[in-house]
């Protein structure tokens, strides 16, 4: 993985169980097609493909509190809109 040292900024948009395990809601912007957000436990950027949902964790830091998954998107109304359903 390519570290990336310059701090992001990351954005959580809230949290939400699936399947009675909490996720956080990570808000990503597009990088040349990829889902990308700054992790500030790896001090590294995690892409992901072009898709919300649930994802399995990128992180490689133990101490993440990511290291069950984390739901991402690039809707900052994800939270409130609550319309959408999600595949496991
Ligand atoms: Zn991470």
């Amino acid at each position: 993985m390519k570290r990336i040292e310059k701090e992001g900024q990351m954005i959580i948009l809230g949290y939400k169980k699936v399947n009675k395990t909490k996720f956080p809601v990570i808000l990503c912007e597009n990088d040349r097609g990829m889902m990308k957000f700054w992790c500030h436990y790896c001090k590294s950027y995690h892409y992901h493909g072009m898709a919300d949902g649930l994802r399995a964790s990128h992180c490689y830091n133990q101490d993440s509190e990511y290291g069950n998954g984390y739901i991402i998107t690039m809707n900052e109304n994800y939270m409130k809109d609550g319309a959408k359903k999600w595949k496991l």
